[in-house]
This record gives structure tokens, C-alpha cells and sequence, in this order.
């Protein structure tokens, strides 16, 4: 791609580094901006530039947040024994619009995954073994993708917790396997919370 100006092929250069997102594409939205109030391009930039520099991690659980305990964890009103296995902050949101389950969340951050070289130490796993072991959680209840990775993940972690007391449960498949949780709609996921079924029986099949 022959560029008239450097400032163009900086911007289209930078935007099309996102996921998804090819030289056409970058090219045709960093036009749409340039076209655009010089505010609204400014707020943009600013935007991206606070999410990355103000946002933080709940201590907790792990979830983006604004505070340093993400709203959910300081909920008086959240059962505070009951914790959810997610992937990421996409699964959170998902399940919180089903409105049916008032735990608590743990944000693995991915799932073992070692042809792309993720492995347990790169997720937040350890915090939550300790959040077992400190006897903080009755139940855990794995909510991640029924892929490969995974399964592997929520067996890795039950094999871990495998001497202490807890239960545990995973969300009931109404959600095919191979499909992300995200894309779920809200009464199948809903449901298949309620529903959930203890983790040994979804190792038997
Ligand atoms: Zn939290």
C-alpha cells in the first residue's frame, strides 16, 4: 500500500495491528476518523489511553475493574462462598445478564492452552487454590468453554483441589461443546447455571 502522507501510514499502520482488522479495514476507519469532529477522535484516543493506564484488576477475583475490589466482590448482598470459574471478563458479563446467579467470580485469565504456550502458571490459578484452602469458597462451579483447552483447564484445577473440601460443579451443558460462553443466550446459560451438575459426572462422559 503506497501512502501520500506518513501520518496516514503511521495511523493505518497502528490500527491494524488489532485483532481482525486488515489494511483495507484500518485504512477505511482511520479515514472515518480523520473526517470526524477533532473531539470525537480525541475522546476516542483519550479513552484507550485511560483504559490502559487507570484500569485495574479486582484483588480479588481478578476482574477488570475501576477499584481495586471489583463492585461484585464488595457486594454485601453476593454469596460470598459460592465462586464462578470463568475465562474472562466476557464470561462475567454473559452471566451476570442472566440475573441468576448471585456468587462470586474468579477471572482464570485464558485456559491452558499449550500449543499456544499457556500453561497453569500463566493463569490466576494459584490465587484460587488459596482461596480453597484459606476456607473462603464452599462451592466452585467451572463456567469455562466446553473446548479441549477448556476441559483441560477445569481438570487441571479439580485435580488441585482434589484433597481439600469443596465442591464442586460445572454448568450444565444446555450449550454445545466448542462454543463460547459469550454467544451463549441468556435463558440457555441462565439455565445451565441453575442446573449445574456436580464435576465428576461430566468426567464420565
Ligand atoms: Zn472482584
Amino acid at each position: 500500500m503506497e501512502f501520500s502522507s506518513k501520518l496516514l501510514e503511521n495511523a493505518v499502520q497502528e490500527m491494524a495491528q488489532l485483532p481482525g482488522i486488515g489494511k483495507r479495514t484500518a485504512l477505511r476507519l482511520v479515514l472515518h476518523l480523520l473526517k470526524q469532529p477533532e473531539e470525537q477522535t480525541t475522546h476516542l484516543a483519550k479513552a484507550l489511553i485511560d483504559l490502559k493506564t487507570e484500569v485495574k484488576f479486582c484483588k480479588k477475583c481478578h476482574n477488570i475493574s475501576d477499584f481495586q475490589i471489583c463492585e461484585i466482590c464488595s457486594n454485601p448482598n453476593r454469596e460470598k462462598k459460592m465462586v464462578c470459574v470463568v475465562e474472562d471478563v466476557r464470561d462475567v458479563m454473559a452471566i451476570e445478564n442472566t440475573s441468576q446467579y448471585r456468587g462470586l467470580y474468579h477471572v482464570l485469565g485464558g485456559k491452558i492452552s499449550p500449543m499456544d504456550g499457556i500453561g497453569p502458571n500463566q493463569l490466576n490459578i494459584t490465587t484460587l487454590i488459596d482461596k480453597v484452602k484459606e476456607g473462603e469458597v464452599n462451592e466452585i462451579i467451572f463456567a469455562l468453554s466446553s473446548t479441549m483447552e477448556g476441559d483441560t483447564t477445569n481438570f487441571y484445577i479439580y485435580k488441585q483441589l482434589e484433597n481439600l473440601t469443596i465442591k464442586t460443579s460445572t454448568i450444565a451443558r444446555g450449550i454445545g461443546v466448542g462454543d463460547e460462553l459469550e454467544y451463549a443466550d441468556e435463558v440457555t446459560l441462565g439455565r445451565s447455571i441453575v442446573n449445574r451438575v456436580p464435576f465428576e459426572n461430566s468426567l464420565k462422559n
